[in-house]
C-alpha cells in the first residue's frame, strides 16, 4: 500500500529555545532540572505502541460514503473519529471528527424551514472538495514506533484531537491516539514516578491554562450561535454562562452529535438551555477547578472524570478560564522539555 504519511513532528535533533514561561519558572524555583525531566523522559521512553489498548473499535470510511451516513455511523458505534480512506489513491487521506459534523452543519444551515441538502447528498470527498479549499489539510499520524513525546507534541502542534497510529510496514490504521489516552497512560505510572515539586504549585501559580479571553455561551443565544463560536474560535468546550458570567453548564463538540443521533440537526435555532438539556448522555453538572488547586489535584480529577478539560472559576462561580488536556500536557511535558507547542 503506498500511503503518503506525515508521521507527526520529530523534535529528534531540532534546537529548542526555552519559552517564557519556563524561564520564569526557573527563576521562581519552581523547576529543578530533574524535576523538569521526569514526565518528559517517561514520555520519550515509552512509545506509541505502548498506550495502545489490547483491544478496542475502529471504524474507517471510505471518502465515497455519503456524509450523512458517515455521522450516523459514528454515532451507532459510539466512536468520535474515524480515518478516511481515498479507494482511488489507495491511502489514508485525512479524519472524518464531530468538527466536521460541526462545520458542515454551520456552512449549510439557513433556518428550520429550510432543508440541508447537501448534509443528505454530499459525499465525504464532496465536502472535503468544498471545505479543503480553504485548509489544505493532509493526514497528521505516528508511527507505533515514536515515542509518546512526539505523539503529544503532534497533537498539540497541529491543534488536532485525533492521531491515528499507522503501521509502517502495513499502512494499517491500529488505533487512533487522544491527549486523553496519553494522560491516562501516564497516571497507571502515577505512584512509580518520582513526584516533581511543581506537582504542588496552585494552578494559577503555574500558569497552565487559559485565563483570559475565554469564550463562553450565553444560555438564551441559540445552538447556531454555540457552532458559529465553535468554528471561529476553534475551541473545544463552551461554558454555558447565565448574565453574570456564572457556569451553569459545558457544552462540548462531543455533545453537538447528539445532534445526529437523535436526528435534530434540522433545527438550530433551539436556545442553548434546551440544547443541553436534550443531550442523551452528559456528564451530570459542571467538573471544575478553582486557581489555588495545585497541578497534582487538577491531574487526578480530570483523569478521575475523563473529561478534557476542567472550567476554571472564581469563589462565585464565575468562569475566570479553562484548563485543558492540552494545557496540561504542555505545561508538564513540554514546556520542561524547553517547547511551547501551543503557542507556535
Ligand atoms: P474533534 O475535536 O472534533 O475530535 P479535531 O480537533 O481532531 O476534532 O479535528 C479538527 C479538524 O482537523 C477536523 O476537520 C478534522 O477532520 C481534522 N483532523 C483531525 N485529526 C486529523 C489528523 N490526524 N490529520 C489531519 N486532519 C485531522
Ligand atoms: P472528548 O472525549 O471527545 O474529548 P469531551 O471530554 O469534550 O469529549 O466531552 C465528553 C462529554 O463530557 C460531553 O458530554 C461533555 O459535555 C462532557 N464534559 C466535558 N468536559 C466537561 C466538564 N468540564 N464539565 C462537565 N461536563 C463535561
Ligand atoms: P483544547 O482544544 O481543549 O485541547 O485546547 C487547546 C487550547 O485552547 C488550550 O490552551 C485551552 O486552554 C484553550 N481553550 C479551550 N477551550 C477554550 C475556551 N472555551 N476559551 C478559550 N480558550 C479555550
Amino acid at each position: 500500500m503506498d500511503t503518503q504519511r506525515n508521521h507527526g513532528a520529530s523534535l529528534a535533533g531540532e534546537t529548542v529555545s526555552l519559552p517564557g514561561k519556563m524561564q520564569e519558572m526557573k527563576k521562581q524555583g519552581f523547576l529543578t532540572e530533574r524535576d523538569a525531566a521526569v514526565y518528559m523522559d517517561f514520555m520519550r521512553s515509552h512509545s506509541c505502541y505502548d498506550a495502545i489498548p489490547t483491544s478496542c473499535k475502529l471504524v474507517i470510511f471510505d471518502t465515497k460514503l455519503p456524509v450523512k451516513k458517515a455521522f450516523l455511523a459514528l454515532v451507532a458505534n459510539g466512536l468520535r473519529a474515524a480515518p478516511l480512506w481515498d479507494s482511488k489513491l489507495q491511502r489514508f487521506v485525512g479524519m472524518l471528527t464531530i468538527t466536521d459534523f460541526i462545520n458542515i452543519l454551520h456552512y449549510y444551515y439557513r433556518s428550520p424551514m429550510v432543508q440541508m441538502y447537501e448534509l443528505e447528498s454530499h459525499k465525504i470527498e464532496t465536502w472535503r472538495d468544498v471545505y479543503l479549499q480553504s485548509s489544505n489539510r493532509i493526514l497528521i499520524s505516528i508511527s507505533p514506533e515514536a515515542s509518546l513525546f512526539d505523539a503529544v507534541y503532534s497533537l498539540l502542534k497541529y491543534k488536532i484531537h485525533r492521531l491515528p497510529v499507522i503501521d509502517p510496514e502495513s499502512g494499517n490504521v491500529l488505533h487512533i491516539l487522544t491527549h486523553k489516552r496519553i494522560l491516562k497512560f501516564l497516571h497507571i505510572f502515577w505512584r512509580k514516578i518520582p513526584k516533581p515539586a511543581f506537582m504542588r504549585r496552585q494552578i494559577q501559580e503555574l500558569g497552565i491554562g487559559t485565563f483570559k479571553n475565554i469564550a463562553t455561551v450565553q444560555q438564551t443565544a441559540t445552538l447556531y450561535d454555540a457552532l458559529a463560536i465553535f468554528v471561529e474560535r476553534r475551541v473545544s468546550a463552551l461554558p454555558v454562562v447565565d448574565e453574570q458570567g456564572k457556569v451553569v453548564s459545558l457544552y462540548s463538540r462531543f455533545d453537538v452529535i447528539n445532534l445526529a443521533a437523535q436526528k435534530s440537526y434540522n433545527n438550530l435555532d433551539v436556545p442553548m438551555r434546551d440544547a443541553v438539556h436534550g443531550r442523551s448522555c452528559f456528564v451530570e453538572g459542571v467538573i471544575k477547578c478553582y486557581p489555588y488547586e495545585t497541578l497534582e489535584t487538577i491531574v487526578d480529577r480530570i483523569v478521575h472524570a475523563e473529561v478534557h478539560r476542567l472550567v476554571l472559576v472564581d469563589r462565585a462561580n464565575v468562569v475566570k478560564g479553562i484548563v485543558s488536556l492540552s494545557d496540561l500536557l504542555q505545561g508538564m511535558v513540554l514546556t520542561p522539555a524547553g517547547v511551547d507547542a501551543l503557542l507556535s
